[in-house]
């Protein structure tokens, strides 16, 4: 043991078992105090009843009674991290701040100015890989280069795993309880209200103790996610895109479980095209590292000059697509999805990308801050990432040309439009044929109200064609 008192600054990774900070602070110092802030930075712009505070707020009071059994606490703050984290640290006298790191633009910038202020005063920040099996720089090409298209990145990460299993050790904390601070006595946790926040429907169970039994539950479901993850009206995906946000469940275990799984030969078809998803969020993950332009321009410089609708017009149809009456059924019930419940279905992430983007064309970047607001599940790094690809305009694109037709996709997806009827119950009464395209067909009571297509796929199409024609030469 080398270090007297430290403090660890818990961020992503909501937890109290298998985290890597918290992990190294026990083992090295006599004392770990622990701490997480709300960070003003952050939630001065969000919505009262934002639901991912919510969220945070529940999974955070989970954390403290766990961390209160080994015989610690949780201290929470509502501040800007810069200045609290450097104040706490000199309030408690610790000689170093351990955390998890965090590979967003935002959050390396503020880690930087902790740490150089921490430095200033005489002490240590340091940093670990928890979020992520592999990070930054560890899955590279034969050339030493960043991965820039997935399959070959992914291939690169099994066999990385297959030489370094021990990537998925859990990282113990009970062994190591013993170096936890004694609770203090100002350690009460801030109410919602008093951090200026109404309670919101989470629509999912939060903390360690929900991650858990979720993924329980969807491991009795695996075996078919290769091909019921397509469906949006069956629970055929895991939920669990949350929870890694929030680190409220561990990568590794996650990992381990299915490795272990593949091992034996179970987990059928899904697991492997599970497994794969995982390595998307790292894929992604690392190209926001390397490339932090991406949350901003395309990650293909010449994309930049394609040029997207705009004017009152652009508004009105941006309008009614965040609103869910574009007239494409699928698009309208998705939206009403990210709306009602700030989760929207993976394909369905797909289809109303695209149909901003190449049917409305309207600039991703609309559609991107949009999902930023609304998802409980948000990343930078798969939102950017998922939006990059389905504008064509992002590393691994699907070429320009190949445009999602939303009636085909809802007859494919949704094929007896029960999803449809869930979220927009004014269709109820249409055939599971007419459903997908009902201005085509006689409408009946409260379906004779829903809106007609904001625009005619056929032509929005050719124009999104010759609005592309300026990558040509890049595509
Ligand atoms: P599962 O199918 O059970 O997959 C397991 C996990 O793998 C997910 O929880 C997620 O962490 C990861 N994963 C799955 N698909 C992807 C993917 N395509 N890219 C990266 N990681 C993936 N995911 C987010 O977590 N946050 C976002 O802000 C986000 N925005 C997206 C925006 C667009 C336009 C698109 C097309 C995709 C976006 N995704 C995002 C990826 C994906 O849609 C969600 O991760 C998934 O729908 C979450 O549901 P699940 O947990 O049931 O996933």
């Amino acid at each position: 043991m080398t270090l007297n008192k430290s403090l660890v600054w818990f961020r992503r990774d909501l937890r109290a078992y298998d985290h890597a900070a918290l992990h190294h602070a026990l083992t090295a110092s006599g004392q770990v105090y622990c701490v997480f802030i709300y960070d003003t930075t952050i939630l001065a712009p969000l919505p009262r009843d934002d639901r991912r505070v919510s969220f945070i707020h529940a999974s955070i009071a989970e954390l403290d009674a766990e961390l209160r059994e080994m015989g610690g606490a949780l201290l929470v703050r509502h501040a800007d991290p810069v200045e609290a984290i450097p104040a706490l640290a000199a309030e408690l006298g610790v000689d170093a701040v351990f955390t998890n790191n965090d590979y967003e633009p935002g959050a390396i910038a503020r880690d930087g100015a902790v740490a150089a202020r921490l430095k200033a005063d005489g002490r240590a920040f340091h940093g670990y890989k928890d979020q992520v099996i592999f990070e930054k720089d560890e899955v590279l090409t034969l050339a030493a280069q960043p991965f820039s298209v997935f399959t070959p990145y992914k291939n690169a990460w099994l066999k990385r795993l297959a030489a370094q299993p021990d990537s998925l050790d859990p990282f113990d904390i009970a062994p190591h309880a013993s170096g936890f601070a004694p609770p203090l006595p100002w350690t009460a946790l801030p109410t919602l209200a008093e951090l200026g926040f109404d309670p919101a429907d989470t629509h999912v169970a939060t903390g360690m103790d929900g991650a858990a039994a979720m993924f329980d539950g969807f491991l009795e479901r695996i075996e078919q996610y290769a091909t019921a993850r397509d469906f949006p009206a069956v629970a055929g995906t895991s939920s669990l895109s949350v929870h890694l946000r929030f680190g409220t469940i561990s990568i590794r275990h996650l990992v381990r479980t299915v490795q272990a799984m593949l091992g034996y030969g179970g987990g059928g078809a899904g697991a492997p095209v599970w497994l794969s998803e995982l390595i998307w969020r790292e894929f992604y993950a690392m190209i926001l590292y390397r490339h932090p332009h991406v949350g901003e321009r395309s990650f293909k410089p010449a994309y930049d000059a394609i040029e997207w609708e705009s004017g009152p017009d652009a508004d009105e149809l941006f309008a009614a697509w965040c609103e869910g009456r574009t007239g494409y059924p699928l698009v309208d019930a998705a939206m009403a999805q990210i709306n009602q419940t700030g989760f929207m279905h993976n394909r369905l992430r797909m289809v109303t990308a695209s149909f901003l983007v190449k049917d409305l064309g309207i600039d991703w970047r609309w559609g991107e801050r949009y999902f930023a607001l609304k998802l409980i599940d948000y990343d930078m790094a798969s939102n950017t990432g998922g939006w990059q690809w389905a504008a064509s305009t992002g590393c691994d694109a699907q070429p320009y040309f190949r445009i999602f037709n939303p009636v085909t996709q809802s007859e494919r997806f949704d094929p007896d439009g029960e999803f449809i009827r869930r979220y927009v119950p004014q269709l109820a009464s249409m055939g599971r044929k007419q459903i997908h395209a009902p201005w085509l067909h006689e409408r009946k009571g409260a379906a004779r109200d829903y809106p007609a297509p904001i625009v005619a796929h056929d032509e929005a199409r050719k124009k999104t064609l010759a609005r592309f024609d300026v990558v040509k030469a890049a595509a």
